[in-house]
């Protein structure tokens, strides 16, 4: 009789947790997951904040057709629409001093920013450089164009842009990404911008491990999790007793090892939730919203007022 093969996953991320529950529905239970963090998730990184949670990594289920998140959250009904952040006509912008920005000149920003970043897929794929690189360049031939504002607000503008940027495509900076990179994404179909109502990405993890809605049937995956365990090397010579070396001078056997460390590992942070920690976008967007009645400089409480409180 063959016996069970020992399986080592790197990496607790969604791609980790994932095959570990598929693995264990498929029967086998020689299963050890080494995580370099002191958490599960990875990439995912949903923390509380007040009444709510605020999510410092994946936030968004973007596209409901052959997207397995959506199909995995939807017999739940634990997506709604975020439709209203796509409506440009809705935000305003305020300055380092505190000055509401109009709401004409907010749209222009959005705008602004969407033309850029909406770019056509040829342009995209013929530049040789960085995303920053494209945008910066863009940016500035709209300006020169078009003088819709001081150049001193035009630079505040774009180091916005810039970190918006970074939020959206998690990098630390956007001459990290390339642009015929962005023009290779792919959307799903359908609502590309459905959020987890109050109870943040992380879910997705609880119902893969079948915790969720209740965990009577539970996939018993937290207890194979070793933490705080980064694996320095892994000696594939004889595959079948592959040798996997950790920061604490363990070794583990395996017959198989999955790699599953994401695609853009870290080594330092492992994982890059950081990019978006860094930026403070996450964060900024709770507190404004919790702390929503505060009365910004030039707030007239009307905000649908044309008038510029902050112009200069
Ligand atoms: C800021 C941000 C926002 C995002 N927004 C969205 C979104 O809105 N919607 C969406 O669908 N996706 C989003 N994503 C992408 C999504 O989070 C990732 O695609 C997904 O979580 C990746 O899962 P993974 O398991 O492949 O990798 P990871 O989540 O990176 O997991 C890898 C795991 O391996 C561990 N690890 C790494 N190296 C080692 C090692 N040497 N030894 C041991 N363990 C190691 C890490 O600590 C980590 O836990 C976002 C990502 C980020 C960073």
């Amino acid at each position: 009789m063959s016996k069970e093969p020992k399986i080592v996953i790197i990496g607790a991320g969604a791609a980790g947790i994932s095959a570990a529950c598929r693995l264990f529905e498929g029967g086998l239970r020689d299963i050890v997951i080494l995580e370099a963090k002191d958490r599960i998730g990875g990439r995912i990184f949903t923390t509380d904040f007040a009444d709510n949670v605020v999510d410092l990594g994946a936030q968004w289920v973007h596209g409901e057709v052959d997207n397995i998140v959506h199909d995995l959250a939807k017999e739940h009904k634990l997506l709604e629409s975020s439709y209203n952040l796509n409506d440009t006509n809705r935000h305003v912008f305020v300055d380092a001093t505190g000055q509401l920005l109009s709401q004409t000149e907010s749209s222009k920003i959005w705008a602004l920013y969407y033309t850029i970043s909406n770019a056509e897929e040829e342009e995209l794929t013929q530049h040789e450089g960085s995303h920053g690189d494209f945008f910066i360049r863009r940016f500035h031939d709209y300006c020169t164009k078009n003088r819709f504002t001081s150049s001193k607000r035009a630079s505040e503008i774009l180091e916005w842009m810039g970190k918006f940027d970074n939020s959206i495509q998690c990098s630390d900076t956007w001459f990290d990404v390339s642009s015929r990179g962005l023009a290779e994404y792919k959307c799903c179909d359908g609502d590309l911008l459905l959020n987890w109502k109050n109870r943040g990405f992380k879910t997705v993890l609880s119902l893969l491990m079948h915790e969720y809605p209740n965990d009577s049937n539970a996939i018993p995956i937290m207890e194979k999790i070793r933490f705080c365990t980064e694996v320095k090397t892994i000696d594939y010579r004889n595959p079948e007793n592959i040798i996997i070396t950790t920061n604490v001078g363990e070794d583990y056997h395996a017959d198989n090892a999955i790699l599953f460390a994401g695609e853009a590992t870290h080594s330092h942070y492992y994982s890059t939730v950081h990019g978006a920690v860094m930026t403070g976008f996450r964060e900024a967007d709770r507190l404004v919203e919790y702390y929503g009645s505060y009365s910004w400089k030039g707030d007239d409480s009307s905000n649908e007022s044309e008038e510029t409180p902050g112009k200069q």
